[in-house]
C-alpha cells in the first residue's frame, strides 16, 4: 500500500508497485551489460505472452511514449498512396488518422458519437478497398471500449491489416493477437502494464512485417523496424547489440511490472487472463460506486464501458472545479479530454497495480464523495 499523498488515479501514469519503484531507482545499467540484456530479453518474451503474439511476430520496445509507438506502427506498416479506415471514437483515433494522413495514406473514418462505440457491422459496411484498419481499443478520452475482436474479424475478411492502439488497454482488456487476428498492438509503459512512463511498446505480426518489407518509402531511420529488428532479436537471444541507447532503468522497471502480470494467479486464471478478469471486476465495482453516488457515466452502456478508467459526467451545478476539490482530498483525477465535451466530465483511472489494492480504490471513491458533498 502506498502512503503517497496525493494518490495518482489518472488514466496513466499510474501508481507503481514497490518492486517496480525499486527497480527504476537502481543506478542505470549499461545497455550491453548482462543484467540489462537478460531483463530486455525477459521483457520481449513477456510481451509475446501478454499480447498473445502469433509465431514469427516481432516485439519491440523503444524509448518514447505511446505516441511514438503509434508513429512506429504507421510508418512501418502503412505506405503512401494506400487506403486506411480509422474507427474514430475520440481524441486518440483522431491522432492516428492525422498520423496516417501525414504518411501520405488516404484516410476514411467511421465515427462514433462521443460515448458510443462503432459496431463491427458498421465498420464492415464502410470497408471498401482499404489496406489497413486502425482502432483504439480503449478510447481514453471517453472511457469507451471498442469491439476489437468483431472489428478485426471484419477487417481480416476484407484482407486489411489490423492496427490496434492498446495504450489504455493492453494488459487489462482482453485481446489475443493470434486468436483475434490482429497485426499490430501498440501501447505505452505507463498504463495498464504498471511501469513508469517512457517506453513505447508494440508487437508486429508476420503480416505486418511483410507490409514493412514491401515498403518502397522507408520510415525515418530511428523508427524503422529494419534498424530495430536486429537489436530486439539480439536481446531476445541474450546477445549485446546497439542501434540507439535504450532507456535502461525503465527496462528494469518494465521487467518487474511484466513479471508481476505474468505471476498473477487468482480465480482459476493465471497471467494476463487473471489481469483481464481483475480489471473487469474492478471496472464493474467502480462503475457501481459512481452510480451509488448518483453519477452518470460517459459510455452509453455497460457493455462498452472500459475497465481501465471511468469517464464520469459532472452532476448538475458542478463543473471542472470538482477535479481540484478531489485533489484537495488527496486524490489526483483527470479532467475531460474529448474536445466535444471536455468540460462536462472527469476521468478516474483504475488500471495496473491499484486494481489489486481495494483500499486505494476506496480512497479514490471516498475523495470523490467528499468533494461532491462540499
Ligand atoms: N492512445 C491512447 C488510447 C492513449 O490513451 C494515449 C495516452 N493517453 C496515447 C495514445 C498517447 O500515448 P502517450 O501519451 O504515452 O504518448
Amino acid at each position: 500500500m502506498t502512503d503517497r499523498d496525493p494518490l495518482l488515479m489518472i488514466p496513466g501514469p499510474v501508481e507503481l508497485s514497490p518492486a517496480v519503484l525499486r527497480a527504476q531507482a537502481t543506478p542505470p545499467p549499461s545497455h550491453t551489460s548482462a543484467e540489462l540484456i537478460a531483463a530486455f530479453g525477459r521483457c520481449l518474451r513477456a510481451m509475446r505472452a501478454i499480447w498473445g503474439a502469433p509465431d514469427g511476430a516481432l516485439p519491440v520496445i523503444l524509448a518514447g511514449s505511446g505516441t511514438l509507438a503509434m508513429e512506429a506502427a504507421v510508418w512501418n506498416c502503412a505506405a503512401p498512396g494506400r487506403r486506411a479506415l480509422v474507427v474514430d471514437t475520440g481524441f486518440f483515433s483522431d491522432r492516428m488518422a492525422r498520423m496516417l494522413s501525414r504518411r501520405g495514406v488516404s484516410v476514411d473514418r467511421v465515427s462514433a458519437t462521443p460515448g458510443c462505440a462503432v459496431p463491427a457491422a458498421q465498420v464492415a459496411a464502410a470497408l471498401d478497398g482499404h489496406d489497413l484498419v486502425a482502432v483504439t481499443h480503449v478510447d481514453t478520452s471517453t472511457g469507451v471500449r471498442a469491439d476489437v475482436q468483431g472489428i478485426a474479424a471484419a477487417a481480416r475478411a476484407h484482407g486489411a491489416l489490423v492496427v490496434v492502439d492498446g495504450v489504455c488497454a493492453t494488459g487489462a482488456e482482453p485481446l489475443h493477437m493470434a486468436r483475434d487476428g490482429v497485426d499490430v498492438v501498440l501501447t505505452a509503459s505507463q498504463k495498464a502494464l504498471g511501469a513508469p512512463p517512457g517506453l513505447a511498446l508494440a508487437v508486429f505480426s508476420p503480416r505486418a512485417l511483410e507490409a514493412h518489407a514491401a515498403l518502397s518509402a522507408p520510415p525515418p531511420l530511428g523508427l524503422d523496424l529494419a534498424s530495430w529488428r536486429p537489436i530486439m532479436e539480439a536481446y531476445e537471444a541474450g546477445r549485446p547489440s546497439y542501434f540507439g541507447t535504450p532507456a535502461t532503468s525503465l527496462v528494469l522497471a518494465l521487467d518487474d511490472a511484466l513479471a508481476e502480470i505474468l505471476a498473477l494467479d487468482e480465480g482459476g486464471r493465471v497471467g494476463v487472463e487473471a489481469a483481464w478478469a481483475r480489471h473487469a471486476r474492478v471496472g464493474e465495482a467502480m462503475r457501481a460506486a459512481w452510480r451509488d453516488l448518483g453519477l452518470e457515466l460517459v459510455p452509453a452502456s455497460e457493455d462498452i464501458a472500459a475497465n481501465t478508467l471511468s469517464a464520469i459526467r459532472y452532476p448538475d451545478g458542478v463543473g471542472p472545479e470538482l477535479v481540484g476539490r478531489i485533489a484537495a482530498r488527496g486524490v489526483v483525477v483527470a479532467g475531460g479530454l474529448h474536445p466535444a465535451m471536455k468540460d462536462r466530465y472527469f476521468r478516474v483511472g483504475h488500471m495496473g497495480w491499484v486494481s489489486g489494492r481495494p483500499g486505494l480504490l476506496e480512497r479514490a471513491v471516498d475523495a470523490v464523495r467528499a468533494a461532491l458533498a462540499g
